[in-house]
């Protein structure tokens, strides 16, 4: 349990909030004191400036001040009512005008006396004027705090006016402040250059200059990012600290590469190169690898994670393989076998739909170590498989279906096997460091050479004549292709409707003549991988699909795939789509059909016609729709921040993890004293966030 702290005090409790308020702070999920200092401004505006009226310039924001005279209210025909008063310093005056606020009639209906208003000065019918200004009338000088200053301006919900946020907010720094210990060790402060906390918090608010309010926020945002980085770390040092199996790859260095040589038909890129180095150093280690290796589609992570698993199993260990979908582990078997049947080393496929006696078969092979290598979908550990030795869980393609957790592993009796995570889709680096900060990362970077990008186009809907004109000389020359139909609905159900309909559209409008497949997720999984199987063959020109067919179907003769209301994906989405083509020797080309009105639409479009880079696409993807979107709706509450922000704050992010990877080097429990404010922070964050962290 963690100790109570003063900032979980209920915010009714803090002073200008009571009882009548909190509800409504409530409704901006705004409810101990804490909740409300974390609530940041949004923006500031400066009305600091309080020009005499005669000084007032037309198309300032300005704060005046002077005696109110003239108030009147009056009704338009239409219903409105419009209130106007004016507001008089000596040396000139203004007209301010309000519309529709019954509240406003209220207050200055019998009032003479001063008045503070802000606003931006326009020019009326015969004077300046100011339209619904911001105003307080001056009974006293309390009144007069939001003038003249610097203001917070934070965000609102339905019914829950700035004034009401600001005042519980001043309540809130005046109560704390100054009194709240700062989690940040001191000298953590002074070698990052970070001020204290409750300077931090006041200045945040109610900065007295913008230069502050940036330098205050800053600190609180690396706060933030320091807390999840030193779960991520603990996390990490953690394993480092496991015992786990240590691979006696320098001592036979030479002859394992001589055999990687003789077994891959290829030359390694030099990024392959780099990555095997870096596995084999963890391999080394007599400490659990935890290492995910990320590579954009067709970086060749399969040689890489072959080269692993010989590794293993030269040390005498075996090796096992998950992927996702069993038509994948299909494929990795496939690879795999072409590469290992010649070094003489046995590798099994382990997937549902073998027979009893075929299961029995390759758990036979698995226990008696008889294959040192086995492939199949994650049912590989949840079924009774029965290892021998295992040393080495290559997964590919986790973050599709969720990481295995190394807990599990070591639950089923796996004991502490080296993991090693592939995945195709590349996500911006401050994405990484946020979901797999406890992980080290390795990074394909490099195509291997001789390949022809895809060529991408976007053409607007009313082209498509002229797009299913080119797919239908393409299938003449013996080519397939895909078409991707438009995502109508979270529901698979409608989906799979949709699918359906685009399929009978082309099947019998559009391309009567061709063989036309269907592929959903809604159809059973003998129909799927009947249909997959068929488009392999070639016995199908073009295949309708839904997204299922995002995630690693190898089928070389594809060389064109049309994505309909492309708009509608997210770009990291249509680049791992467009992956699907461009895998064999012939020109590919990828048709984005997308009635893109919007400026971001049209961007989105043109980085995809642009860039094949998916590192670079995940950037922009991060840029225009925000973590959530690329990393799907179930681990983006771990990347719900409150103050931070993972475009804008990359540099903070890698100091913090900087710093929490020392501070944990030094503390691995947070025990030291000086480290309590820091403990405490980590045991506070969501414990949702915490599990999805971990999982
Ligand atoms: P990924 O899994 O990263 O999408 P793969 O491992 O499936 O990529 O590799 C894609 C294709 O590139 C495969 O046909 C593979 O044989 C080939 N390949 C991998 N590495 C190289 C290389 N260094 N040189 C030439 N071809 C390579
Ligand atoms: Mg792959």
């Amino acid at each position: 349990m963690q100790a109570p702290s003063p900032l979980d005090v209920d915010v009714q409790y803090v002073k200008g909030v009571g009882p009548r308020v909190a509800p409504l702070l409530g409704k901006l999920g705004l409810r101990t004191a804490r909740d409300l200092l974390y609530h940041l401004p949004r923006r500031y505006e400066d009305r600091t400036k309080l020009p005499p009226i005669a000084e007032a310039r037309v198309g300032e924001f300005v704060t005046v001040r002077g005696f109110v005279r003239d108030f009147e209210a009056r009704r338009t025909r239409s219903g409105m009512v419009i209130q106007s008063a004016v507001l008089d310093d000596g040396t000139g005056s203004i007209k301010l005008v309000w519309f529709n606020q019954p509240w406003v009639s209220r207050k200055l209906q019998s009032y003479t006396g001063e008045m503070i208003a802000y606003g931006q000065v326009r020019m009326g019918d015969w004077a300046l004027e100011m339209n619904s200004p911001e105003y307080e009338t001056v009974e006293d000088e309390e009144d007069a705090a939001d003038f003249a200053r610097i203001v917070p301006v934070y965000p609102l919900t339905e019914g829950v006016p700035q004034k009401l946020v600001r005042r519980a907010a001043r309540g809130a720094v005046e109560r704390f402040a100054d009194s709240l210990p700062d989690p940040l060790p001191a000298d953590l402060r002074r070698r990052y250059g970070l001020r204290p906390l409750g300077w931090c918090l006041r200045h945040v608010h109610f900065p007295t200059d913008l230069g502050e309010a940036t330098v205050a926020r800053d600190r609180l945002a690396f706060e933030e990012f320091l807390a999840i980085q030193l779960l991520l770390a603990m996390r990490r040092a953690e394993t480092l600290q496991e015992e786990g199996t240590s691979f006696p790859i320098s001592a036979m260095r030479e002859p394992l590469w001589e055999e990687i040589r003789r077994m891959l038909p290829f030359e390694l890129t030099g990024a392959q190169k780099r990555v095997i180095g870096e596995i084999f150093e963890d391999m080394e280690r007599p400490h659990p690898m935890n290492r995910l290796v990320q590579g954009d589609v067709g970086s060749g992570k399969t040689a890489v994670a072959a080269c692993a698993m010989l590794a293993a199993v030269r040390s005498g260990f075996q090796a096992a393989m998950m992927a996702p979908t069993e038509i994948l582990a299909e494929q990795h078997y496939a690879n795999l076998k072409r590469l290992f049947d010649p070094l003489g080393v046995h590798v099994t496929l382990m997937v549902g739909k073998l027979t009893k006696r075929q299961k029995e078969r390759a758990r036979n092979l698995v226990r008696t170590c008889q294959s040192p290598i086995a492939v199949g979908t994650h049912a590989l550990v949840q079924e009774d498989v029965g290892f021998d030795r295992l040393g080495l869980v290559v997964i590919d393609e986790q973050h599709r279906f969720g990481v295995l957790q190394r807990a599990a592993l070591r639950e089923k009796g796996f004991g502490n096997p080296d993991v090693l995570v592939m995945t195709a889709t590349p996500i911006p680096r401050t994405l990484t460091m946020t979901l797999h900060g406890d992980m080290d990362v390795s990074k394909l970077d490099e195509l291997p050479p001789g390949r022809t990008p895809v060529v991408t186009h976007w053409k607007p809907p009313e082209r498509r004549p002229e797009v299913y004109a080119g797919v239908r000389k393409l299938v003449e020359v013996g080519r397939q292709a895909y078409v991707v139909c438009p995502m109508v609905s979270e529901s698979e159900k409608m989906q799979a409707q949709a699918a359906e309909e685009l399929h009978r559209h082309l099947s019998q409008d559009v391309f009567p003549d061709l063989r036309v497949g269907l592929l959903h997720g809604q159809m059973k999984p003998k129909d799927k991988e009947e249909t997959m199987e068929r488009f392999r063959r070639g016995e199908l020109d073009i295949l309708v699909s839904t997204t299922v067919i995002e995630v690693g179907v190898d089928v070389p003769n594809a060389s064109v795939m049309v994505i309909e209301d492309a708009n509608r994906f997210g770009l990291s989405q249509l680049h791992q789509l467009r992956g699907r083509v461009g895998r064999g020797s012939h020109r590919s080309f990828c048709v984005l059909i997308a009635d893109a009105s919007t400026e971001d639409a049209q961007e989105r479009m043109k980085a995809m016609v642009d860039t094949n880079d998916g590192f670079r696409i995940a950037e922009i993807d991060l840029r225009l729709r925000g973590p959530g979107e690329i990393v799907g709706t179930r681990q983006s509450g771990n990347l719900d921040l409150h103050v931070a922000d993972l475009v804008k704050d990359a540099r903070l992010l890698e100091l913090a993890r900087d710093a929490a990877r020392e501070i944990v080097a030094r503390d691995p429990g947070l025990a030291l004293p000086e480290h309590a404010g820091l403990r405490e922070s980590v045991g506070r964050l969501d414990p949702l966030r915490a599990a999805v962290i971990r999982s």
